[in-house]
């Protein structure tokens, strides 16, 4: 194998074990389809998880937790969203009952 070729593989492969967040080459890593991150990973980032592409399927701790504080976030402002629009809702309804009540 010639030289070019080799610095090609070896760039390739250690493609295949960063992290897909943030590129981190060691520390704490989850194969995302193992673990079932995959679906969520590309839900918040926009960005494809494909078995077979060659590129990595691996998330790191850091990156895991920013995942969940997406998520959580997400979660949260659903919730609200929910709440102010049941609390407008019935806001109107009672004031369509009593609509000089102040
Ligand atoms: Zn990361």
């Amino acid at each position: 194998m010639s030289a070019p070729c080799k610095e090609l593989v070896t760039l390739l492969s250690e493609y295949a074990m960063v992290c897909r967040g943030c590129l981190a080459a060691s520390g704490e890593m989850k194969n995302m389809f193992e673990c079932g991150l995959h679906k969520e990973f590309a839900k918040y980032t926009d960005v494809q998880i494909r078995r077979d592409d060659g590129i990595s399927e691996l998330i790191c701790s850091v990156c895991e937790e920013s995942l969940v504080i997406c998520k959580n976030f997400r979660s949260q402002c659903q919730q609200s969203d929910l709440l102010l629009r049941n609390s407008l809702m019935m806001f109107r309804k009672n004031s369509l009952k009593n609509p000089y009540k102040v």
